[in-house]
């Protein structure tokens, strides 16, 4: 029999070295990531045999087996799974199919403290178990296959593949740990027993200990979604979560109830209580299983719960879809509408309660998962009232986060919009010199910095018939908004209204098509330029988005807004109306554009004139 050699990916020799070094002092963690493999093995097979009863003819008890080899220093953890073939066992063993994993390495730092935590809201999988190994074997067969097959692994970058012989398993996987000199204690039953208790106690398959002819089952092997929620203790919660979440953190919020009346279901679902790392990959995948009457069906069914609920783990269980369905068929299925309907009204309903109750601990999900929520602002007209309940929003108004419902509360006399400003970051959105004659007459501005902001703005157009309104789209009507000089000495300051005029006219002139309007304005308090949307154009941050990903290329031209009570704008004016000046004028006209773009935080699309006729200012201004 031949051995094939094969080399890890690169990813997965990076993840080895990581896991080996990082996450030591929790090895023991490599039984529940086995032992919660060969569940899903398990499970796999469970729903491949309704459909193929002759799959697990014979040996119809699902169960996972460890044995201890004291002599030999190996530990084995055996199912009756669906096993691996070569192609699988190269796919599965040898390169990391989780998505986001190559995004997580990208995080890790090196330093080990940092890194275990950052793996700990990760899940390591089979790899976890080179931390105790010297040589990690996997003897499997594929159900219904006739060939078996022997991967090994020293962890060292390579792995081999050969045919295995009679001492596979009929059917599913066995893995052999050769325990490395310092892991005796993976050799005691008790130990096993106290891990697999703890960590592994409500998978639904039937974990036993073999020692000798001794056998014993160590784990419940109940379905912790089945039982009424008093008996259910808060560490069975969390063993649960991180078991079908693939996480070490702790659920921000579990919910565990189940449907009675026409529709029958259970349901325990989990918020986690930090990112995993997969939440913006495009498929945008739901990963709450789905089960019906206890058999796993999938972890990946889009009618059971909406993209922008991503972020929930957990099981649902049905009575009422049939069993022998294809998956394809099931997203069909009235049933299942109806209890993603249930579902959805359900957590929402809980999250405003926490929202309500606890508005600090609901700030640490919004943080997390506030711009996944967004997306069903415009992905569901049916939730949106919820949602817009639910949002927070940085603002003008101070550093935490504030509702709709806390805005439209402080909204001044006359005021008709809820007024919002986008950008990347909430610090430097607050710096934009568009929002200085809003704040300076006491008018709040919501500050969006989720690219996802841009889309929910432009569907959403109303919060309790308050039209949203960007700042830095169309012309911004503050006459009716008093500032404080305003009020205490109106129109002193303000240059002559007629040289204005001539102002604006000559810096159209100069400008031409780099813009595409000139004017006056009073959205303006400190700064003597800035530039805005026109009214029918698309919002400016939005325009660099789309630009960003290449959705557009070009941008539209934009309308240079100057300040009347600023020095600058002052002085040019009194240039404007005289002989010559709009020769005199051109240069200031192009800085002024420039400076403008260099607040959005744009490129000067010509640094070498800039500097120039800077330079050019600068000298006139010394001599
Ligand atoms: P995950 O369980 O998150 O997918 P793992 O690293 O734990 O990641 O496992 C990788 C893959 O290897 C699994 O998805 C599965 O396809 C395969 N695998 C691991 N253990 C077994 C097993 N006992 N039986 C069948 N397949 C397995
Ligand atoms: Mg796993």
């Amino acid at each position: 029999m031949s051995q094939e050699k094969f080399g890890f990916e690169a990813d997965v020799s990076k993840l080895l070295d990581i896991v080996a070094h990082s996450l030591y002092s929790e090895r023991e963690v490599f039984l529940r990531e086995l032992i919660s493999n060969a569940s899903d093995a398990c499970d796999k097979l469970r729903y491949a045999a309704i459909t193929k009863p002759a799959l697990i003819e014979g040996d119809p008890d699902f169960k996972i087996t460890i044995t201890l080899d004291k002599k030999a220093k190996t530990l084995s953890i055996a199912d009756n799974g669906i096993g691996m073939g070569r192609k699988e066992l190269i796919d599965n063993l040898g390169t990391i199919a989780r998505s986001g994993t190559t995004a997580f390495l990208g995080q890790l730092s090196g330093e080990a403290a940092k890194d275990a935590s950052l793996i700990g809201q990760f899940g390591v999988g089979f790899y976890s178990s080179f931390m105790v190994a010297d040589k990690v074997e996997v003897l499997t067969r594929s159900a219904g296959e006739k060939k078996a097959w022997l991967w090994t692994s020293e962890g060292k970058g390579e792995f081999t593949i050969e045919e295995a012989g009679d001492d596979a398993p009929v059917r599913g996987a066995r893995i052999i740990v050769h325990l490395n000199k310092d892991q005796k204690e993976f050799l005691e039953p008790s130990r096993i027993q106290t891990i697999v208790r703890r960590y592994s106690d409500h998978i639904g398959v039937p974990v036993i200990l073999q020692d000798g002819d001794k056998e014993e089952t160590l784990n419940e092997a109940s379905a912790l979604w089945t039982l009424p929620k008093a008996k259910v203790k808060p560490e069975q919660y969390k063993e649960f979560y991180h078991h079908v979440g693939h996480t070490f953190d702790e659920p921000w919020l579990t919910l565990h109830w189940k449907a009675e009346g026409r529709l029958e279901y259970s349901a325990l679902l989990f918020v986690p209580s930090s990112k995993p790392f997969d939440l913006f990959e495009p498929q945008r995948r739901n990963q709450v299983r789905l089960y019906v009457a206890r058999v796993f069906i999938t972890d990946d069914c889009e009618g059971l719960l909406p993209a922008w609920l991503r972020f929930l783990r957990g099981v649902v269980d049905s009575e009422d879809l049939p069993l022998n369905i294809s998956r394809e068929m099931l997203q069909l299925n009235p049933v299942l509408a109806k209890i993603r309907s249930g579902l959805v009204k359900r957590v929402l309903g809980e999250l405003k309660k926490k929202a309500e109750k606890a508005p600090e601990d609901y700030a640490v999900f919004w943080e997390n998962f506030g711009s996944v929520l967004k997306e069903g602002l415009y992905e569901e007209v049916a939730h949106r009232e919820a949602l817009l309940e639910l949002a927070r929003f940085r603002s003008t108004n101070g550093e935490g986060l504030c509702s709709l419902a806390d805005y439209v509360g402080r909204m001044k006399k006359g005021q008709e919009a809820i007024y919002t400003i986008a950008g990347e970051q909430a610090e430097q959105l607050r710096a934009s010199p568009q929002l200085e004659g809003f704040v300076s007459r006491g008018l709040e501005v919501l500050l969006l910095t989720d690219p996802v902001d841009e889309f929910w703005a432009q569907s959403v157009s109303v919060y309790e018939g308050k039209p949203f309104k960007s700042i830095t789209r169309g012309a911004a009507d503050l006459d009716k908004f008093k500032t404080k000089k305003d009020k205490k000495k109106p129109d002193e300051d303000k240059a002559d209204s007629a040289e204005i005029e001539i102002l604006v006219a000559v810096l159209k002139l100069a400008l031409k098509d780099a813009v595409k309007d000139v004017r006056q304005t009073k959205r303006l308090t400190e700064s003597p330029v800035c530039l805005v949307a026109d009214e029918s154009d698309i919002d400016m941050h939005l325009e660099r988005l789309l630009k960003k990903h290449n959705q557009i290329d070009s941008a539209s031209a934009r309308i240079l807004e100057i300040n009347p009570g600023h020095g600058v704008i002052k002085a040019l004016a009194r240039k404007a109306g005289k002989k010559n000046a709009a020769a005199q004028l051109d240069d200031a006209a192009h800085i002024l554009l420039d400076q403008a773009r260099i607040m959005e935080g744009e490129p000067v699309p010509d640094p070498a004139g800039f500097a120039r006729r800077l330079s050019g200012l600068m000298e006139k201004g010394l001599a």
